[in-house]
């Protein structure tokens, strides 16, 4: 299978393994990781994609936050 990717944003291809990838991962990462969830070729891509889509990314880091808290609750 091949490592090559095409952005999200632009539609670039790009290769997470061998070049910077965003989301950006950690030191150690690994290949398959980046694999599975690089999205975009640069951070301005990311940027520009987020902003398109701020609606929808507002709604998702609010129900994930609504998620975490609830997690949080039942644990205490
Ligand atoms: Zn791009």
């Amino acid at each position: 299978m091949s490592t090559a990717r095409y952005c999200s944003n632009c539609g670039q291809k790009y290769y997470p393994k061998s070049y910077y990838s965003y989301p950006a991962f950690y030191y150690q990462t690994s290949d398959e990781e980046k694999l599975a969830y690089a999205r975009f070729h640069s951070q301005g891509c990311m940027n520009d994609w987020l902003n398109k889509n701020r609606r929808a990314f507002a709604r998702l880091v609010d129900e994930i936050e609504y998620i975490n808290n609830n997690n949080n609750r039942e644990r205490a």
